[in-house]
């Protein structure tokens, strides 16, 4: 008798898409339906959405990560502690840096997104701009270093308290809200007056938050105007340097502590691939498959999808990763069952953005929320994903308190 051997499930990342995958996919499989396969870069899942806080230093970065074992079921999902370097898309399998070559039957690509830098020069050089944690824990300690260094100079320089965030997006606004919520406790601590400190947030488009509600966009700006946070709108950062930022005009502002935050673009490894694709996206199927690849979905930031309402695609975001895995989760046990494959349809409920403290803003449904209001509503989002992930559990260990 031949035993029909089980099919190689690979997946790889172990951000939103990823996890959501792989805890989705251990539910729809019965028992020894599947190798399932998760690679990522670390043995932790750190929750990106949160990465500004303790990027500020308003969260520990502890708070925002948690080992994958303790999360996915490591008895029915070999993990792989391992970096992605290629992925051998005609071969059906994937290069790793240590462990050599994993083949694969199916494959999902859930590998997140790098900075956009927009063609703008020293970005890599002399910015912070790594949404990770280690990331995170570099920028709070460097900003606590030139807190530190300030006084222990002959002639203090005002660089050192001088903090510019590129980009008034959602990342931007939401990094500026946590630091100036910070900033009375920092100067208090390191005995620096609150008036020597300089936070600019530098925006290319005619608006902070462009495309966001309009009186939203105003009641945020305000609120950080008040604790101090210079906005320079419609005017595009040309060149980061060692010294600072060049702006369009020619102007430059001096800073040791310059935060990229103008958007992202998708992994490196989509690109190195040959994958058609719009700045390291591939847009994808209706069903979440790569163009010409009947065994290769790709979801999260990698991926791109046109919104027919706009015309105009959908922003990268952990609402549509996590739901995009939940469908492919359920497409891969199709796939393997030989029945028809499910459309994606994204269901958006709406945007919320912390800023710092108990403040927020945002828009769901049709309704907009102002300050404590939205922040309940935002620490409620971040529970839910926690929820999603790993149920009442997970949420009293990790979750935030809403109120
Ligand atoms: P990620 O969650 O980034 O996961 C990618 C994973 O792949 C990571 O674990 C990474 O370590 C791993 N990896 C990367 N490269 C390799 C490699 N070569 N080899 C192996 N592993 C690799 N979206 C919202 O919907 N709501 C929010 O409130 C929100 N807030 C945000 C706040 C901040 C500060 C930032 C930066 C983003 C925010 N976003 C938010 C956007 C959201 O975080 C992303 O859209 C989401 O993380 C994308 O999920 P993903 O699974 O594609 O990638
Ligand atoms: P973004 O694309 O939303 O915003 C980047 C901003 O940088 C834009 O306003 C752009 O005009 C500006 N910019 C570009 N080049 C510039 C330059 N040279 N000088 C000055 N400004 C410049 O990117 P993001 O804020 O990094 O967000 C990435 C994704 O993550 C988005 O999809 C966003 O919706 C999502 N996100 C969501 C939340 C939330 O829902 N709370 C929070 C953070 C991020």
């Amino acid at each position: 008798m031949k035993l029909a051997t089980k099919p190689n499930i690979l997946i790889l990342g172990a951000g939103y898409g990823g996890m959501v995958t792989a805890t989705k996919i251990t539910k729809e499989l019965g028992h020894n339906q599947a190798n399932i396969t998760l690679v990522s870069k670390h043995d932790y899942h750190y929750q990106t959405t949160w990465l500004h806080e303790p990027a500020a230093g308003t969260m520990h970065h502890d708070r925002t990560r948690m080992q994958i074992s303790d999360v996915v079921d490591i008895n029915k999902v070999n993990f792989i502690q391992d970096e992605v370097v290629n992925i051998h898309r005609e071969e059906n399998k994937v290069s790793l840096k240590n462990t050599g070559e994993v083949e694969f039957d199916y494959l999902v690509t859930a590998l997140g997104a790098v900075p956009e830098t927009f063609g703008v020069g020293g970005v890599f050089e002399h910015s912070f701009n790594k949404w990770t944690v280690n990331g995170a824990r570099q920028l709070k300690e460097h900003t606590e270093y030139m807190f530190a260094k300030y006084n222990n100079e002959p002639e203090p320089r005002e660089e050192y308290l001088t903090f510019v965030v590129a980009g008034a997006g959602f990342t931007g606004m939401e990094f500026i809200g946590e630091l100036s919520e910070r900033m009375p406790k920092l100067c208090k601590e390191y005995d620096i007056p609150l008036n020597k400190v300089k936070m600019y947030v530098i925006e290319a488009a005619p608006t902070a938050l462009p495309g966001f509600d309009p009186e939203l966009v105003e009641y945020a700006m305000n609120l950080l105007e008040n604790r101090g946070v210079e906005f320079k709108i419609n005017t595009p950062i040309s060149e980061v340097t060692a010294d600072g930022v060049t702006l369009k005009d020619g102007e430059e502002i001096k800073s040791s502590t310059v935060i990229w935050a103008t958007g992202v673009r998708g992994n490196p490894v989509i690109e190195k691939a040959g994958f058609e694709n719009m700045r390291g996206r591939v847009k994808v199927e209706k069903d979440l498959r790569a163009p010409g690849h009947d065994n290769i979905f790709i979801i999260g930031d990698c991926s791109l999808m046109i919104n027919e309402e706009t015309e105009r695609p959908y922003p990268p975001t952990a609402q549509i990763a996590m739901q995009q895995a939940e469908t492919v989760a359920k497409n891969l046990h199709a796939l393997i069952k030989g029945e028809s494959l499910h459309e994606f349809k994204p269901d958006i409920k709406g945007t919320v953005a912390s800023l710092g403290g108990k403040e927020a803003i945002g828009v769901v449904g049709n309704k907009k929320l102002f300050g404590t209001s939205a922040n309940f509503m935002k620490k409620m989002i971040d529970n839910r994903y926690l929820w999603i992930l790993g149920g009442t559990g997970l949420v009293l260990k990790k979750g935030k308190n809403p109120f």
